[in-house]
């Protein structure tokens, strides 16, 4: 079976008179991490949960009319992605049924490496499931469980799976949020003030949340942390599984988390700043201005520029308001396709020597039609500086990659794929660099990084050959 590669993003709030209204603004500011499907569920005050899914953009999906029907005073948000097609709303999350002792809802982000054999093993138990996304799974090792007590039965349940796990889970009568002994994903707690002195536990993927909504940020869950909230408080335990260091995903801070985030404990903003400088001080070229690949490229562009001294500019202005598709005109028009978004100006870029930067580099289709508008726009030279080392592995912790063989640096040496993008010259970041911008001199992994993407040295065992 294909495993799902989703890219998500989670919430979760406890004890707020506007629960549904806050997981709604709180999804709105993760929509960056899934713009397939987004779910909010409440919990109402006879302890029962009341659902609202949909297919799309969270602004789209939620009107007023469904916020005021979720009614209840805590809830648990899901926004997901993939780009494989397979868009079904049984996938959309968070992921809902009744166990023994009530209600359950689970907002996940991450992959579970071993998902398919624990399915396989549960179906061949008789399990039956409704979806194709992993974190079903854990529905049913939870639906297993005899006791009472939700901790027990999510420290059971944990200790047999691995991989990615960052989630927010609502019972009958209590908020979970875990994260995974390695930490892969991010996942934050935050407070919020309220005006009649109760205040309301928050939880997100990512800081940007609690910014919208005026939360405090408390700290990350600790990975292998579970978090429990109720009428007494809150409570952490730990999944007890002992691993000697974290793994977590470097990549949130290269390119999926938003800049104005604080992930892992460090500004995504200032990493991406770093990773340019150390960019330019490792790759330095003769040119005229440096101009980054929008949005994902520019904090790095503007470290790149801060230490080499060349001037930055915006050579390439994005449209910011591209859907995920758009009617193609019948006559062809050239560069159609990257033009709908990206736009270069010739006033800024005729005569010059150009450094473009960008965040990454996956296939190389996207910086090779870049180059080519640049050039056609009237740069002299384009020179390609990736803020990244090379993708060279694909993800298997929730990160949505194509497979290996479409990673154009497992197969090909930087002077080929300078070729296959027409650059000039092309340097990446180094590993080293990567690491580096965080302050350690150790490698990534070292330093409690996953950088499997970059060197392939997955932290879990893997389960799942599709990414081939
Ligand atoms: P490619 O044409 O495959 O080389 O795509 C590289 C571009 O995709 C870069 O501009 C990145 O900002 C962006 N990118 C990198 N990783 C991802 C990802 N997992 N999902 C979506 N976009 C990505």
């Amino acid at each position: 079976m294909k495993a799902w590669r989703d890219e998500c993003g989670v919430f979760g709030i406890w004890n707020h008179p506007e629960a549904s209204r806050m997981t709604y603004l709180g999804l709105y500011a993760i929509q960056h991490r899934g713009q397939e499907s987004a779910g909010i569920v409440t919990l109402d005050a006879q302890g029962d949960h009341i659902h609202a899914k949909g297919l799309g953009l969270v602004a789209d999906i939620f009107k007023e009319s469904s916020l005021n029907r979720l009614k209840g005073q805590s809830a648990v948000g899901h926004v997901r992605y993939s780009t494989t097609g397979h868009n079904y709303l049984t996938n959309a999350q968070p992921l809902t049924a009744r166990l023994f002792n009530g209600p359950i809802a689970i907002a996940h982000n991450g992959n579970i490496v071993n998902a398919s054999v624990i399915r396989e093993d549960l179906k061949a138990q008789g399990a039956i499931f409704q979806g194709t996304n992993d974190t079903e799974v854990l529905l049913h090792l939870l639906a297993r469980h005899s006791s009472n007590h939700i901790e027990t039965c999510l420290q059971d349940a944990l200790k047999q799976i691995q991989g990615a796990y960052s989630f927010t889970l609502l019972t009958h009568d209590k908020l979970v949020a875990a994260r995974d002994p390695m930490g892969f994903r991010p996942l934050v707690m935050g407070r919020l003030k309220g005006e009649n002195g109760t205040d309301s536990f928050v939880f997100a993927s990512e800081t940007c949340a609690f910014d919208l909504i005026g939360a405090e940020l408390i700290r990350e869950v600790e990975p292998g942390e579970i978090i429990t909230v109720d009428k007494d408080g809150m409570r952490s335990a730990s999944i007890g599984v002992i691993v000697e260091k974290p793994a977590q995903c470097i990549f949130e801070h290269v390119y999926f988390a938003r800049p104005d985030s604080i992930v892992f404990g460090h500004s995504v903003y200032q990493s991406r700043k770093e990773f340019g400088r150390i960019l330019a001080r490792e790759n330095s070229v003769e040119a005229d201005i440096v101009v980054p690949v929008p949005d994902s490229g520019v904090p790095s562009a503007l470290g790149y520029s801060e230490e080499s001294g060349i001037p930055f500019e915006l050579g390439i202005i994005r449209n910011h308001y591209v859907g995920r598709t758009f009617i193609e005109p019948k006559q062809s028009i050239r560069s159609f396709g990257v033009k709908v978004k990206l736009n270069p100006q010739a006033e800024v870029l005729k005569g010059k020597r150009v450094v473009v930067i960008d965040d990454s580099l996956v296939r190389g289709t996207t910086s090779k039609k870049i180059i080519q508008l640049v050039r056609q726009y009237g740069a002299k030279e384009v020179h390609l500086r990736i803020a990244a080392p090379p993708t060279v592995g694909p993800c298997y912790y929730g990160v949505d990659t194509p497979s290996k063989k479409e990673l154009i640096a497992s197969h090909q040496s930087i002077e080929e794929i300078k070729n296959y993008v027409g650059a000039d010259s092309l340097s990446y970041l180094s590993v080293e660099g990567l690491a580096g911008a965080f302050g350690s001199q150790s490698k990534c992994r070292d330093s409690g990084f996953c950088a499997a993407c970059f060197g392939e040295d997955y932290p879990t065992e893997l389960f799942d050959s599709t990414k081939d």
